[in-house]
């Protein structure tokens, strides 16, 4: 925008309240409830930069529309696998730490680190302290910490960005958590495995939004021992998994296997069509088919 280009952000779904104070929020389409503004939008574009997802598949309801479209596309993504043919430029890096590294990375090497202000600064900081897990994961790299050198010395202020986005759930949201790691967590000491598995009345009884579970997942991770955790939703349309792992435990290979899923090595989803109980007996089966490298870690 700032280049003088139109630009116009189109998320796939809604998206979570809590990310609503993000500078520019207000302007992004939702796919889904907004379809014909955003399919206007997308039969306009001369170019689209496809952020932070690397197979067309991944953005449901707009796949379609997306492969349809004649228009330059690049990527910018660090996911596994790319899916190759449907882009025409781009760069798809596994090595780093989120989309946001690498649009601050675009952004620089372009020469246009001068149009880094504050609101720019502050949602390439969100991107990447979330997807670093505020800068505790392996994927934290030296070039993650100077790129927050350099947003500070633009002035950022972080410390607003982590209330935001971490002192931020509304009271149904946090009674959910509550109500979930009470009644739902089930741990599986033997194999160091937490799961958490969600029936769709527990979304509709708390009114919780796709992106309110965000975050979830990494609770069980925070019990001694806990090597795997896994959270299970009940979507209606399909059961949606999410599952994160400490060291030597790949959950983009035992997504990819067993949950149609993929993503990285220590963060990783996936979705079938089985019914909720189905999901849980096979990754019950997963968990003992993994039973070595799940039950041998040390601490
Ligand atoms: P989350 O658990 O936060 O939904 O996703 C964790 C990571 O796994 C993200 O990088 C996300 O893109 C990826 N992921 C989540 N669900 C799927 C899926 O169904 N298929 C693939 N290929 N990746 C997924």
């Amino acid at each position: 925008m700032q280049l003088g280009n139109a630009v116009t952000v189109i998320s796939p779904t809604n998206w979570a309240g809590f990310l609503s104070w993000m500078p520019g929020c207000k302007k992004v389409l939702d796919y889904e409830m907004q379809t014909v503004k955003a399919t206007a939008a997308l039969d306009k574009a001369e170019w689209l930069f496809c952020l932070d997802f690397n197979t067309m598949d991944r953005t449901r309801k707009m796949a379609e529309k997306l492969t349809s479209l004649d228009c330059i596309k690049i990527l910018i993504d660090h996911h596994q696998q790319p899916q190759v043919e449907a882009f025409d430029y781009g760069i798809s890096d596994v090595n780093k730490s989120s989309t946001s590294e690498m649009v601050y990375d675009f952004i620089t090497e372009s020469g246009n680190a001068d149009k880094i202000n504050d609101n720019v600064g502050e949602c390439l900081y969100a991107g990447v302290m979330t997807d670093t897990g505020s800068f505790r994961f392996a994927s934290t790299t030296a070039s993650v910490h100077e790129m927050v050198a350099d947003l500070k010395r633009r002035g950022l202020k972080h410390s607003q960005v982590h209330e935001n986005l971490f002192d931020n759930f509304l009271e149904n949201r946090f009674r959910f958590f509550g109500h979930v790691l009470l009644n739902r967590m089930e741990l599986f000491y033997e194999y160091n495995t937490a799961l958490i598995a969600i029936p769709q009345n527990d979304l509709i009884k708390y009114n919780v939004k796709t992106g309110d579970t965000e975050g979830l997942v990494n609770f069980p991770l925070s019990i001694h021992g806990i090597k795997l955790a896994s959270v299970i939703i009940d979507r209606g349309d399909e059961r949606k998994s999410s599952f994160r792992s400490k060291g030597g435990f790949d959950v983009n290979t035992f997504a990819r296997k067993y949950f149609n899923g993929g993503g990285h090595y220590n963060a990783a989803g996936g979705k079938n069509i089985e019914p909720l109980e189905e999901v849980v007996r096979r990754f019950k089966v997963a968990i003992k088919e993994n039973k070595e490298q799940l039950s041998s870690y040390q601490f």
